[in-house]
């Protein structure tokens, strides 16, 4: 049999952090899937948003801002390259003004990658672009249980008619029949009416208020996931403006009083243990960023918080994605 394929990132003492083509992490860019683990894909999609557009530049920012990261994740004392094989995989190719378009072209590329069992790592793009990469999700895994990180609920009806916006993706999803367990876990600000907390009511979502996942996240995110086999697969949605905007100022649709950078981290080191098959960031709006691009920095840093827990997890022998 011949040998497993070896793909790392760039080494930055031979070609300094700042040279190069910006990939994510500065890994290779490639499309071939062969021993591939896990893989960065851009998904530059935002005429789902109800507010301020922007999003459709998130990847691009995420890459360029993770040309800092390091290989060596001392806080959960794990290489993820040197565990996992990943690769940069470039943007889904989305069609600017249509969703249903757009959605099928995420479906397939989702499909192809799931289908080669590679974990996606997913830039939005508006929250919209994960209902259909939860339809791909099923098609491989069955109902996948769902983190969902927001400062919003994500599930109204529809917004002057429209059902398939970054504000309605939840409700859609959990309609098809897509979901296991969900829960909604940094949800904050002012709602629309008091109707929006009796639906999550009546459709079982655990929500978890910003105050206590910001005190205790191992305690919240156990509580949403209690009586979940840690084999089961989990999708982990992360929408940035659970982060609070003095730290993640280049988002749509910002809320005060959310995490700080650090609490962010710390929430997602929690899920180890937990069989993450994918995760996506999403709402990443860099034009609204200000000097130092500090959101886009901290996507990065969270995408590479998640692969550390994937490789962890790799490490300990939960079954592959
Ligand atoms: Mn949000
Ligand atoms: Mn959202």
């Amino acid at each position: 049999m011949a040998e497993r394929r070896r793909i790392r990132p760039l080494d930055a003492l031979v070609s300094p952090r700042f040279t190069q083509i910006a990939t994510f992490a500065r890994l290779p860019h490639d499309r071939n899937l062969t021993d591939v683990d896990a893989a960065f894909l851009g998904i530059p999609f935002d005429d789902g948003t109800t507010y301020r557009t922007g999003a459709r530049v998130g990847p691009g920012a995420i890459r360029e801002q993770s040309r800092l990261l390091r290989p060596y994740n001392m806080i959960l004392d794990v290489s993820p390259f040197e565990v996992l094989n990943v690769l940069d995989y470039g943007d889904v190719d989305v069609v600017p003004g249509s969703h249903a378009k757009t959605a099928r072209a995420i479906e397939d590329t989702l499909a192809t990658l799931l289908e080669a069992g590679v974990a996606p790592l997913i830039a939005g793009g508006d929250h919209s672009i994960t209902l259909p990469v939860l339809r791909a999700l099923r098609r491989v895994h069955g109902p996948v249980h769902l983190l969902h990180f927001d400062s919003h609920f994500d599930f109204w009806d529809q917004y002057w008619g429209e059902r398939y916006t970054h504000g309605t993706w939840l409700r859609r999803a959990l309609e098809e029949g897509l979901l296991g367990r969900v829960g909604q876990l940094g949800i904050r600000g002012p709602q629309f009416t008091p109707d929006d907390l009796r639906y999550a009511d009546e459709h079982h979502l655990h929500v978890v208020p910003i105050a206590e996942l910001a005190e205790n996240p191992k305690k919240a995110v156990g509580r949403v996931l209690e009586a979940v086999p840690a084999r089961e697969p989990l999708y982990v949605s992360w929408d940035i403006d659970v982060v609070d905007p003095a730290y993640a100022m280049a988002t749509g649709t910002p809320e005060v009083g959310g995490l700080t950078s650090r609490e962010a981290l710390d929430v997602v080191r929690t899920l180890s243990g937990h069989r993450l098959v994918g995760v996506d960031i999403v709402e990443v709006s860099p034009l609204y960023e200000g000097p130092g691009a500090v959101t886009a920095l901290l996507a990065a840093n969270l995408f590479y918080e998640f692969l550390s827990v994937m490789a962890k997890n790799a490490v300990a022998g939960l079954p592959a994605f």
